[in-house]
Order: structure tokens, then sequence, then C-alpha cells
């Protein structure tokens, strides 16, 4: 399957390189508004295929983009000193209608994988700048808090990540919902297994864990300015399950039609991701403070997307 990725910074380029060593793709295009810096990013991808799988890794403009299956967006401009939120959204949206409208003259049906931050107000964004169906216009959403929150669960129950089955709700960012009350370790809820392997969850554990999901972008940034590999990962991850139609469960952003009261708003649920993108949405069990937690969250969202129309 042939991949776009446009903005060959270091989110594109993390996400080629995951793909790259993954097995991800058969060809990956890298564009970017520096062709050098697109072209460099390629070669050196491209230098680790020969340790992983075959992959042809290209760069060049749009039209290199013809026959792409999925093009992963990830470009964006850095906010200047004293620029508010909304006007740095307000810009990221004008390079979106570009980059959308480059995109589809060379690859009309490709699906959107949007990385682009703030991602669900982006994913909004580039479905309505697309005009393709909803499902086909994904976020990466809380794909990543999600993989934190499992990995933080796992440790505390001494199991793998990979048998916790929990999300993270809502808004990719400060909003967002740790779903407690959905979460499942093997067949039990996690309260239950954690009763019977003696590591209870505790106010206290249950406190730092979200603290560790909701702060961990900020503690990355500190320490290295900005974060690409776990993002890298896991778009590399989506990506997978639209090649194989998986069907797997991921958590991703997609502009969805009614969440706790908010009409057509972009955020992530629980969704099943396949060849033609996301075919369904679930809805978990929701304690009452997370489903107040979760109509803030979609509430913010919806105001925020509103102001940049
Ligand atoms: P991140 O950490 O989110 O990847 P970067 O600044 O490293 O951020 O990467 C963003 C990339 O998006 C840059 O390489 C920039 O050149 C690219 N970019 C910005 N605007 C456009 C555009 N209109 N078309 C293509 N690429 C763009």
């Amino acid at each position: 399957m042939k991949v776009g990725i446009v903005g060959a910074g270091m989110v594109g380029s993390a996400a080629g390189y995951a793909l790259a060593l993954r097995g991800g793709a058969s060809e990956i295009v890298l564009v970017d508004r520096s062709a050098a810096l697109a072209t460099a990013q390629a070669e050196d991808i491209a230098h680790a295929v020969p340790f992983a799988h075959p992959c042809q890794v290209r760069s060049g403009g749009y039209e290199r983009l013809e026959g792409a299956a999925i093009v992963i967006l990830a470009a964006g401009v850095a906010q200047k000193p004293g620029e508010s939120r909304l006007s740095l959204l307000s810009r990221n949206a004008e390079v979106f209608a570009q980059v959308i409208e480059g995109v589809q003259r060379a690859a009309p049906k490709a699906m959107l994988l949007v990385a682009s931050n703030p991602v669900d107000v982006m994913t909004e964004v580039a479905l309505r700048a697309s005009g393709l169906p909803a499902g086909q216009v994904i976020g990466s959403g809380t794909i990543l808090d999600t993989a934190r929150f499992r990995w933080l669960l796992g440790d505390h129950l001494g199991i793998a990540a990979q048998s916790v089955h929990a999300y993270v709700l809502g808004e990719h960012g400060d909003s967002e919902v740790l779903g407690w009350a959905s979460a499942r370790a093997g067949a039990i809820t996690v309260g239950e297994f954690a009763e019977q392997v003696h590591a209870p969850i505790t106010e206290e554990v249950r406190a730092r864990i979200d603290e560790a999901v909701r702060r961990a972008a900020y503690r990355i940034i500190e320490g290295k300015g900005a974060t690409w590999y776990g993002i890298g990962a896991g778009l590399a991850r989506i990506v997978q399950a639209v090649r194989d139609d998986q069907r797997a469960v991921l958590s991703v952003s997609v502009v969805t039609p009614e969440v706790e009261g908010v009409r057509d708003v972009a955020l992530s649920l629980p969704r099943v991701v396949g060849a033609s993108g996301v075919v369904a949405t679930l809805a978990p069990d929701l304690d009452p403070s997370e489903a107040a937690a979760l109509r803030a969250s979609a509430e913010m969202l919806k105001e925020t997307a509103l102001g940049i129309r």
C-alpha cells in the first residue's frame, strides 16, 4: 500500500520511520514545503529499509502522491511569540486547506490521517476541506494517551499492556477523560483484577496514573522540546489497521454525530478501524463524573472549532 506523508518534520518523519520498520507500507512518499527536508528525511529513512522490510521511500511534490491509499497530514506552523491559540489554529487551518487541495488533486480518494495539533480540531478542519466521508478523515486523537494508560495500568497490575483494555476518551489534550469505569484486565474490571493480585487501585494510584497520562507530553516537551516517536508508532499502527482491514478497536478522533449531547464534534472514542476507515464507534460505560467530563471536553472542542470557521 502506498502511504503519503505531508509534513516531513519530526512527527511526519517518525511516522515514516515507524512504517518502514514495521513493514506497514510498500511505498512511502514524503512531501514538505521544504523539498530539501523531505528529500533528506526520505533518504535517511530509506537507509533503514535494508534492516527492515522491502519498501520504496521517496520524496517529491504532491503529484507523487498519486495512487496513495492513505495520506498522513503532519504539516503545521509553529506558534509565533505572543500569538493566541486561536490565531495559530486559523493559520494552521489555512495550511491544511492548501495541503488538502494538493493531496486531492493527486489522490482524490485517499483516506486522510491527521496528526497535526490540536489534532481534534484539525480533524474537523480536514473533514470540512476534503468533503470525504467522516470515517475516512481520522485523527490520531488519543491513540497515544490510551497506550500510556494501558502501559501504566499493566505496570501496576503486573501484566502486559496488551492484556489491558482501557481507553482515553475525548480531546487529545488537557480535557481528556481516562475511562476507568470501562477498563478491563483479562475479562474482569481492573478494580477486581487489582484486588485479586493484591495491588488495589487506591485513590492515590488512580491519581498518579491519571496525572502520568495527562502530563506525559508536557514532561517530554520539557526534556526534548517536542514528542515524535510515540505518535510516529501510533500513526503506523493506524495505517496497518487500514492496510490489513484489521477491524482493530483503536481510540481515534473522527467527527461524530453526537457525543453526550454535543453534535458534530471530532474527538476520540473506541472505534473499529478497517480498510474503509472507521466503520463503527463504541459507546463505553461511563460513570457520572466521566460522562460529565466527556461532555465538557466535547463542548470545549466544539466551541474551539466554531471559533475558526
Ligand atoms: P512537528 O514536531 O509537529 O512534526 P515540525 O515543525 O517538525 O513539527 O514539522 C512540521 C512540518 O510541516 C515542517 O517540516 C514544515 O516545513 C511543514 N509544513 C508547514 N507548512 C507546510 C505546507 N503548507 N505544506 C507542506 N509542508 C508544510
